[in-house]
Parts: C-alpha cells; sequence; structure tokens
C-alpha cells in the first residue's frame, strides 16, 4: 500500500493519503516476516486448507442433495436449508474469502477457482475483488471509498453519514435487513454494479471479455442449482421459501461478522478527506484503528469463521493464510504493547455483538448524550 492513493476517479472526493511508514509498521514487517522464516509453514498452502475446503464443500453438497432430493418433512427440510446457509457463509469466509486475497495458495490457479466458489453460491468475484480488495481493504471505515458502510437509505452506521428519522429504530429493525442482502445481492447489486460502471460513487473498470462472460457463467449456474434444477422436483414456493430461508441465514452471519470487526463504539470512522489533507496515521495504524477482534479464544469460531474473528491481523496481512491469525496476533498484540497503538478485541461474541447494538442506537440517535463526541484524530 503505497502512502498516497484513491479509490475514486470522481473529483468530489478526493484522495486518501495516509501517513508514511512509521516505525511501528516496520517492526511489524519485520516480525512477521521473522515468523515465517522460522516457521515449518509457509504464508499460504496450509494443509489444513485443503482438509477445511473438503469439509466445506462435502458439507454443500451433502446438503443441497439432502433439500431437493432426501424426501424430507417440511421441518426437516427446513433444518437443512438453514445448516446450507450456515455452509454457504462458512465457504464464503474460509475458501473464497483466502483465494480472493490470493492467500489460499503461492499458485494462481488454486486461488482462482478457490475464489470462484464465490460465483457458484450466487455473487461475483470480480465486483467483490474491487469492493472488498481495493475499496474496504485499503480505506477501511471511510467515507465514500469503503462502500461495506453503504447498506442503504435505511442503515446508518457511520457518523458521516446523513441522519434519517427511520434510523432512530435501526438498532431493532437492521438484524432482520441484513437477512436479505445475500439476495440484493443475487438479485440485483451485481447488475446495478455493471449498468452504473461504478460500485457507490467509485469508478470501477466495466467487466470485459472473460471477466463479462464469467458474471453471466456464474449467474446462470447458480440459478440452475438454486431455482431451475429444483423447480423440475418441488412447486415453486417451495424453492422459493428454502432459497429464501438459505439466504437469509447466510447473509445474517455474513453481515454479523462483518459487522462485529469495523461497525461497533471501538471502531475509528474518520471522515472522508477533504482536498489537501493527510491522515495522521500510517496504513497499518489506520487498520487498527478501525478494526475489532472478537471471540479470540474460541476454536470453532476461528475455524468457521475462517480467522476473521482475528479481523486485525487480516487486515494487517491479507496475503497469509488465516490459518496463521491466531499465531500473529501475539506478535502483533506485543508490537502494539511496544509502541503504544491500541489494539481493540472483545473477548467474547456477545460481548461484541452489544457493542454493535449500542453503535446502531447511537447513529440512530446522534442527539442522545449517550453518543460520545467521535474524535478525529487521525485527519489533519
Ligand atoms: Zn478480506
Amino acid at each position: 500500500m503505497s502512502e498516497s492513493q484513491s479509490s475514486s476517479a470522481d473529483p468530489a472526493v478526493p484522495k486518501v493519503r495516509f501517513a508514511p511508514k512509521t516505525p511501528f509498521t516496520e517492526a511489524l514487517r519485520q516480525r512477521e516476516a521473522a515468523f515465517f522464516s522460522a516457521s515449518r509453514y509457509g504464508r499460504t498452502d496450509h494443509p489444513f486448507m485443503y482438509l477445511k475446503t473438503f469439509v466445506l464443500l462435502g458439507s454443500l453438497v451433502a446438503s443441497y442433495t439432502l433439500l431437493v432430493w432426501g424426501g424430507l418433512p417440511w421441518w426437516g427440510a427446513a433444518g437443512t436449508a438453514v445448516f446450507l446457509g450456515v455452509v454457504m457463509a462458512g465457504i464464503g469466509f474460509n475458501v473464497m474469502h483466502d483465494g480472493g486475497h490470493r492467500a489460499y495458495s503461492k499458485h494462481a490457479w488454486i486461488n482462482r477457482w478457490t475464489f470462484y466458489s464465490l460465483d457458484l453460491l450466487g455473487g461475483n468475484s470480480y465486483f467483490w475483488y474491487w469492493k472488498h480488495n481495493h475499496l474496504h481493504h485499503a480505506y477501511t471505515n471511510i467515507d465514500h471509498h469503503d462502500t461495506d458502510l453503504e447498506v442503504g437509505a435505511l442503515g446508518r452506521l457511520s457518523p458521516h453519514q446523513t441522519h434519517h428519522a427511520l434510523h432512530r429504530y435501526q438498532h431493532l429493525y437492521l438484524w432482520f435487513l441484513y437477512g436479505l442482502l445475500v439476495i440484493k445481492w443475487h438479485l440485483f447489486d451485481d447488475y446495478y454494479n455493471l449498468a452504473k460502471g461504478q460500485i457507490g460513487s467509485n469508478p470501477i473498470p466495466r467487466p470485459k471479455g472473460w471477466d463479462l462472460f464469467h458474471l453471466f457463467a456464474g449467474k446462470f449456474v447458480f440459478s440452475f442449482f438454486a431455482f431451475f434444477l429444483p423447480l423440475y422436483f418441488h412447486p415453486w414456493y417451495l424453492v422459493l421459501a428454502f432459497y429464501v430461508l438459505a439466504c437469509f441465514v447466510e447473509g445474517v452471519i455474513l453481515a454479523v461478522v462483518f459487522q462485529m470487526a469495523h461497525c461497533l463504539e471501538e471502531a475509528d470512522f474518520p471522515p472522508a478527506p477533504s482536498e489537501g489533507s493527510r491522515n495522521t496515521l500510517d496504513w497499518s495504524q489506520h487498520q487498527l484503528a478501525t478494526t475489532v477482534n472478537f471471540s479470540p479464544r474460541s476454536r470453532f469460531l476461528t475455524w468457521y469463521c475462517g480467522g476473521l474473528n482475528y479481523q486485525i491481523e487480516h487486515h494487517l496481512f491479507p496475503k497469509v493464510s488465516h490459518i496463521h491469525y491466531p499465531a500473529l496476533s501475539k506478535i502483533v498484540q506485543e508490537t502494539c504493547k511496544e509502541y503504544g497503538v491500541p489494539y481493540h478485541c472483545h473477548p467474547t461474541v456477545w460481548r461484541s455483538l452489544r457493542s454493535h447494538y449500542r453503535w446502531l442506537f447511537q447513529m440512530g440517535h446522534p442527539e442522545s448524550p449517550t453518543t460520545p463526541p467521535h474524535p478525529v484524530p487521525s485527519q489533519s
């Protein structure tokens, strides 16, 4: 990451400029390199990843087969659809996400095909790559650049977004709307991005050639398995009901894991920069200011969430397999302590969920005395 970059060609959205690399970041890089010099494993191609992928893709095939051809009673089919939603989110966290960051393997083709699991699940890898790698990771929690903060007019996640009267209830209703995000993504977002040639206010090169073919081929393959094939065996209302149920579960899990990392009281939300201003933090410090870990001692969550409960380590070292995050977190915490850089972590999911709930309430009640005067330390 260079110290001066912009996600946007829109002249109304000024460039984001980070401070030059600090001794803290230098130390972090050196210690990460020393860790892998001493480790018997490289940054990628960890054997556990291949085992995980086999378990998750096997669970996807098994639950889908059971749902379509299992002859289950309604309650058995509903339980299987819920499980299918859990598995789809798990593939997103573990297989697709590492592939998309090129953290799965040193072989480009393995990263590419693991990343394509997103297209199999109904999303589009081309637009996700721009939205996630270029906008979210580079400009975390910065308005107009990190489009993960933009959930539509019904949600206000950042103190710099416009407040509407309805937001006063968002701490209650937004949890339900999280469940609809995946369906919106499947049926609307990718086509809208293609038509507009931008994500949020950020112009994106439209997919051409293979990428454009891949977009439509992926949507067709997903539609075949999600709708056309089941419709051959079941009435349309059952196919629709179980599609919505599985995607609702997947959407809630994906959204909540993201929100617990970035949209809560401990995270910083620097305003979009004004022309000529510079972030006083360097890029690594910015990632630590805007990202929060949760439940680091839960082996199950570390396994299921693809290490995204160690979101700080993911943001600092996105090209490292997530299997290494728990070990790297010790290095990061020690370095933060040594250089006086805050490291935010909630010990449990419950504490993290409560913090997100309170953040939603505060963003819905900007006049409330419970709203802390939000610091803007990272802009000069
Ligand atoms: Zn990521």
